[in-house]
């Protein structure tokens, strides 16, 4: 472990680096390793961004909700400092408790954080055998509001009622995100989502929101979709979409089928965007408490989510060599953990990924 020497505050971010005493400078990242699989795949992370001499240095931090001031749920105020000191996290998956009453963590977070941006990338891994090929989209989801506000309520016996909440401010920040990432990601268009025919009020804010900022853009090519037609067309040839942008509900939907497009859960990666500048990436699947502490669990989906966070704080390099250095051991199938049809062990598959960074 290199041992710290100065910190220094990024001018433009806000981020904490550190000089190392190689005259170096480390970037410092919150991690949360989370429950079940979670402590055995951040390891994985962590042996690999090291072989691959990332600068990044880790603050792990435990989540596990408490009760704060008023009996009301918190994330331990060490992770939450944690955070707004770093902005930037990495997290393992968290069980949700079945006690009543007990928040979902993942949501606590959301909620702490603003964190409005749900970002999943979804690209086919060459030699993992999926329904489709050349798979490479993005879908970008409002995450605060739309069915999950929680506004629900009961008008007579046997009748209830969920508002669906669009604002304005939400569906503008969610579009001007999806035009950055675009911009920034070298990719050529963005679809909006939405059911603007039937829910003329709410879908239609929302579209005409992403209208407007489309109009930004004009390097990127702007097209509107119903989500019945997403569907379709998503099934019949993946391939035609890329940064696809849309309200929470069709977001939650849309981006688990696209995960299903490239293999599932195990090797799907994703972010959350905040305001202020704080982000959290995270793999999307469980906590897998039936293959927890057997070193069989597949790092895939949390590798490429540290992948997907380099490549936010513009670490390009060092993203780009430790994913290609995942995509070519899946695709060499000699080292593969169980749910990727290989008989090795998650150390096993974490050695050799090292070995080729
Ligand atoms: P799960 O994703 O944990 O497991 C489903 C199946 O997929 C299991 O057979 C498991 O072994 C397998 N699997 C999942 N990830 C894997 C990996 N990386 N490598 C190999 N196999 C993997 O779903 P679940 O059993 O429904 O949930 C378990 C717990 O996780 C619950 O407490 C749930 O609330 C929590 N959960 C957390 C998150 C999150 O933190 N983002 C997401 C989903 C579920």
């Amino acid at each position: 472990r290199r041992r710290v020497r100065v910190l220094v505050q990024t001018p433009e971010e806000g981020r904490v680096l550190v000089q190392t005493p190689e005259g170096g400078r480390m970037q410092t990242v919150t991690l949360i390793p989370g429950d079940g699989i979670g402590p055995e795949i951040s390891t994985a992370v962590m042996k690999i961004f090291e072989a691959a001499k990332a600068p990044i240095q880790w603050e792990e931090k435990n989540v596990t909700a408490i009760k704060g001031p008023g009996g009301k749920w918190i994330i331990p105020p060490e992770a939450k400092e944690s955070m707004d000191k770093n902005k930037i996290g990495l997290k393992g998956p968290l069980k949700t408790p079945i006690a009543a009453g007990h928040p979902s963590m993942n949501l606590l977070l959301r909620k702490t954080f603003d964190l409005y941006a749900n970002v999943r990338p979804c690209m086919s891994i060459e030699g993992y055998k999926t329904p489709y090929t050349d798979v490479d989209l993005v879908t970008i989801r409002e995450n605060t509001e739309g069915e999950y506000s929680g506004i629900e309520h009961t008008i007579v016996d046997g009748v209830v009622q969920s508002i669906k909440l669009i604002t304005e401010d939400a569906s503008r920040k969610i579009a001007e995100y999806a035009f950055e990432y675009a911009k920034n990601n070298q990719r050529a268009s963005v679809t909006a989502v939405h059911k603007a025919n039937i829910m003329r009020m709410s879908d239609g804010l929302f579209l005409r929101k992403c209208r407007q900022v489309a109009e930004n853009y004009r390097d990127i090519k702007f097209t509107e979709m119903y989500l019945d037609t997403v569907c379709l067309n998503m099934v019949q040839d993946p391939t035609q979409f890329d940064v696809l942008v849309m309200p929470n509900l069709y977001g939650d939907i849309l981006s688990d089928l696209c995960a299903g497009l490239i293999g599932g859960l195990g090797v799907t990666p994703s972010g959350n965007i905040g305001a202020n500048n704080v982000a959290i990436f995270e793999s999307v699947h469980g906590t897998a408490p039936d293959i927890a502490g057997l070193d069989l669990a597949n790092p895939t989906a949390l590798l490429l989510s540290a992948v997907m966070m380099l490549r936010h704080m513009g670490m390009h390099d060092y993203s780009k060599k430790i994913e290609t250095a995942c995509f070519n051991t899946i695709r060499d199938k000699k080292v593969l953990t169980g749910d990727l049809g290989g008989k090795s062990k998650c150390s096993e598959f974490t050695a050799e990924i090292c070995q080729r960074v």
